[in-house]
């Protein structure tokens, strides 16, 4: 028996706007943050999760994680896991914080954190990573983790079951890929923000061709003329013919129609999909701009700002989409994610989560891996950034091109007390690096 006992936050928020890490055609200057929780407990155990957040309103993002941690604490663990989609639908209905929501912006980012939490205390008392405790899963203990509210138009938990037994043959031999790291090919995003000069950028896809990477994500969205010129370097390194993939993403710049004159601009460089071409709330957007590209072989892809289980229902119900990118703390954690795995099997669109952020590697591993060995049975990719991954105790590791399965108990986002205590904001004097001068810039600076 865990008793969960008392929880805290910290907020954290790494430096990354000084060098335009993450900077993109929405997001020019962003500082990666954890709005971060703890639940301690009356063991030696802690849950540890976070969400992902680019700076200002961390703070807000965690004052919300301190009202839904009010509603477990003097709970045990064993009957919050219980039956789990019980226990979710019980963290969305505080009937006065369901206001500002439902289910989504501030209040559903801090779900993401507090459910992630439990998920971590979870598996650390089972002594499992987390993607192992949902392949040890039977199907119907799977279902049991889902709030089915809302999506039974979609997907019922009778399908869902039936669709799991229907991969269970194979579970095994997957579960074997996983351990022997062969379950989650990665691709990077590491060259491609639009704050990086041109050297850097292809620099950085020299870099990352020869460490074993075959596919590329480059944002655009600044101009037509300048992203031809960046797309044009990139295939210069990467080519047309080497079975090496091109990714563009413009972080919703664009109104459909520019979506579509644009992408037609950029279609000579041959991308697989326009990532958030428009505003991630427009359905029939993303529908129409998928069917305007499709002649020129592009697809769309979106799901980084999708805000939870029922937009990823109607996008993928339309046909608005050919990539499905499940955010693992912009949902409310593994159990809405869970019911988008499924949705997304069921409409036959692949799962590439994104993890674009502090942490998001760290957690999505898991999820890439719970796909394919549990749900769609199917390798499909996961992206990969190479920073900030030196704050947590078990980072995220590639090899030869794939994700280094995680073996250790958990869900991997324990961060270093000492990186919690060096970035926290604002900070101890003589402590945060955000009481020192170095900071000056960004905190006096104009914010944009
Ligand atoms: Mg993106």
């Amino acid at each position: 028996m865990v008793k969960i006992v008392s929880a805290t936050t910290r907020d954290v928020r790494f430096p990354t706007s000084l060098d335009k890490t993450g900077s993109d055609a929405m997001n020019a200057a962003g500082d990666y943050s954890a709005a971060y929780c703890i639940l301690k407990t009356d063991s030696t155990h802690e849950g540890h999760g976070m969400t992902f957040t680019i700076g200002r309103g961390n703070d807000i993002v965690c004052a919300a994680i301190t009202h839904l941690t009010d509603r477990i604490i003097g709970q045990d663990l064993s009957s919050l896991v219980a039956d789990w989609g019980k226990t979710w639908r019980y963290l969305v209905s505080d009937s006065q914080l369901r206001w500002i929501g439902p289910e989504k912006g501030v209040i559903h980012l801090a779900l993401g954190a507090v459910v992630n939490a439990l998920w971590d205390l979870w598996a650390k008392t089972l002594d499992k990573p987390v993607w192992r405790i949902v392949a040890d899963m039977s199907p119907e203990e799977f279902v049991r983790c889902i709030d089915f509210r809302y999506i039974t138009d979609a997907i019922t938990p009778e399908e869902a079951i039936a669709m799991l037994k229907a991969e269970e043959p194979g579970k095994a031999s997957r579960i074997a890929d996983a351990e022997r790291d062969r379950a989650v090919p990665a691709y990077t995003t590491s060259a491609g923000w639009l704050g990086y000069g041109k050297e850097k950028m292809k620099g950085l896809l020299e870099e990352t061709l020869s460490k074993g990477y075959r596919h590329f994500k480059l944002k655009v969205g600044s101009s037509v003329e300048a992203d031809k010129e960046r797309l044009a370097i990139a295939r210069e390194v990467i080519g047309y013919d080497k079975g090496n993939v091109l990714m563009v993403d413009a972080n919703q710049v664009w109104s459909v129609p520019e979506a579509i004159a644009y992408m037609k601009e950029l279609a000579p460089f041959k991308p697989w999909f326009i990532e958030e071409p428009t505003s991630p709330d427009d359905v029939f957007g993303h529908k129409a701009v998928r069917d305007a590209l499709k002649p020129y072989g592009i697809g769309v892809a979106t799901g980084e700002m999708c805000q939870n289980r029922v937009m990823f229902k109607q996008l993928l119900q339309q046909g608005a989409i050919d990539v499905c990118q499940i955010d693992a703390c912009r949902m409310g954690g593994v159990n809405e994610v869970l019911a988008v795995l499924l949705m997304a099997k069921k409409f036959n669109v692949p799962i590439v989560p994104h993890s674009g952020g502090v942490g998001l590697p760290e957690y999505t591993q898991h999820l890439s891996t719970i796909d394919y060995v549990v749900v769609s049975g199917k390798l499909s990719l996961l992206e990969y950034v190479d920073h900030l991954h030196e704050h947590f105790y078990h980072p995220s590791v590639i090899k030869d091109g794939y994700y280094t399965t995680p073996t250790e108990p958990g869900y991997s986002v324990e961060m270093r007390p000492e990186s919690m205590d060096k970035f926290e904001y604002p900070g101890k004097e003589g402590v945060s690096w955000w009481r020192s001068e170095e900071a000056k810039p960004i905190l006096q600076g104009v914010k944009i």
